[in-house]
């Protein structure tokens, strides 16, 4: 499941989080038909955020490989929910250095 927020920078106020990109574009549109006239407020922010609310297209790279890959490992245990359990976490930091362990590995055996 993927979750996903709107931000208006002008009332500071986010969006609680709605469960799909139709889902989020109503509250944008919702959001700015009621409290601005339907203008769009500057810098406004709208897009998906991981298991714990971060943006992702906020988070560096590694950060966000390890969210991507913590919240598919949270949702099959439960994917009404927010947060990550331990093992979540510790799982997807393990499947990243054992990918970069395997590279650092094959790379020089292969040249
Ligand atoms: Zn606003």
């Amino acid at each position: 499941m993927h979750r996903y927020r709107y931000r208006c920078t002008v009332c500071r106020t986010t969006s609680p989080v709605v469960p799909g990109i139709e889902a989020l574009a109503v509250a944008g549109e919702d959001h700015r038909d009621h409290l601005h006239g339907g203008h769009f407020p500057d810098e406004e922010i709208a897009g998906r955020i991981d298991r714990l609310g971060r943006w992702y297209a906020a988070l560096p790279p590694l950060t966000a490989l390890h969210a991507h890959l913590a919240d598919g490992l949270s949702d099959l245990h439960d994917p009404k929910t927010m947060g990550h359990p331990w093992w979540a976490s510790a799982v997807a930091a393990f499947l990243i250095a054992a990918g970069a362990l395997l590279t650092f590995l094959l790379v020089p055996a292969v040249l």
